[in-house]
């Protein structure tokens, strides 16, 4: 039976790691690090996400500043607000939540951003500094999924990684961080070929495909890390009940993996942690300070 990486008590570690982090560029800038989300319409799923970033920023000891717009919000009126949060010194990170209502050009708006605000990492500047080592920010899901791959296996160096999907708030970027870490690393997608196959070839696994319990133990290298992205909402035991399971079949991968994420607990609570990471990063950066990991 594999170990169960608990992501929930990783993020809640550097969460309190990032509240140090905070009073410290308190004290020396003489003003709290702050953090904007801009939520566009009514998504019930996206109300929820920004509400918690809210709550974990201003627990984090920084300033969280909501800008809730009417789904009928015009573009260039979106795009305004952003530019005002680029000019504002009291605002070190920007984010914009996806998706955005169908009238919005999504890349048009995150262009927008300065990319030394850009917490989430999606400009181009910060996929490009990414692709070339150069420091920017880099997207949340897959900082934290190196940050629990690091923190179980030490030095990635060396070791075959197989990231199934090829989205670019996922499963690049996640590519990208593990060749900066000395992976052999294959891309896997829906065009792949005998992915079981691919897969069993895989030191590190990484899933983040949108396929309910698509992964199963017998795909897996017997001691294999995997690391399960997915959130699929399916229905549970019980009448009308729904339940979240990974990308991965939990139950037959725990029977082979060295070491496996749960869904719910494992990278889910990374995401807003890294955030709020990345925030505080840029808040020293944004101010000329030093910051240390
Ligand atoms: P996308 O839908 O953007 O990308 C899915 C990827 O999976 C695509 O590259 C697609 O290939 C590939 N894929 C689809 N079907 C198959 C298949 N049968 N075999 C192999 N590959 C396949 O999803 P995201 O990257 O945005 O998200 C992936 C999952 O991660 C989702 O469950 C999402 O909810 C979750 N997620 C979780 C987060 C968290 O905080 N934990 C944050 C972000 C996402 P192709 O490119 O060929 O179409």
């Amino acid at each position: 039976m594999s170990q169960v990486i608990d992501g929930k008590a990783f993020a809640e570690g550097l969460r309190a790691r990032v509240g140090t982090a905070a009073v410290g560029f308190e004290a020396k800038s003489g003003r709290k690090a702050g953090l904007a989300v801009v939520l566009v319409g009514e998504d019930p799923a996206s109300q929820v996400y920004v509400r918690n970033k809210g709550k974990q920023t201003l627990a984090a000891g920084m300033n969280s500043f909501e800008h809730k717009l009417p789904a009928d919000t015009s573009e260039a009126d979106l795009l305004a607000v952003v530019e005002q949060l680029n000019n504002d010194p009291a605002v070190d990170g920007i984010l914009v939540q996806l998706p955005l209502p169908a009238h919005m050009n999504e890349q048009k708006v995150i262009a927008t951003i300065n990319p030394d605000k850009d917490v989430d990492g999606f400009h181009v500047v910060n996929v490009g500094r990414l692709a070339t080592g150069l420091p920017g920010f880099v997207p949340c899901t897959p900082l934290g999924c190196v940050m629990l791959l690091k923190d179980r296996l030490g030095s990635l160096s060396g070791l075959d990684a197989v990231v199934i999907g090829r989205s670019n708030i996922v499963g690049k970027p996640m590519a990208q961080l593990l060749i900066a870490e000395s992976c052999t690393v294959t891309v896997a997608h829906s065009r792949t070929k005998d992915l079981p196959e691919v897969v069993r070839r895989a030191d590190i696994v990484v899933a983040a495909v949108g396929r309910p319990e698509m992964v199963k133990g017998d795909w897996l290298k017997p001691g294999a890390t995997v690391i399960d992205v997915g959130i699929n909402r399916v229905p549970g035991a019980e009448e009308g009940k729904t339940k979240l399971v990974g990308d991965v079949d939990f139950a037959s991968a725990a029977e082979v993996a060295g070491a496996i994420t749960p869904v719910p607990g494992g990278v889910g609570p990374m995401t807003i942690a890294v955030l709020l990471r990345n925030t505080i990063v840029a808040a020293h950066r944004n101010a000329g300070l030093a910051f240390d990991e």
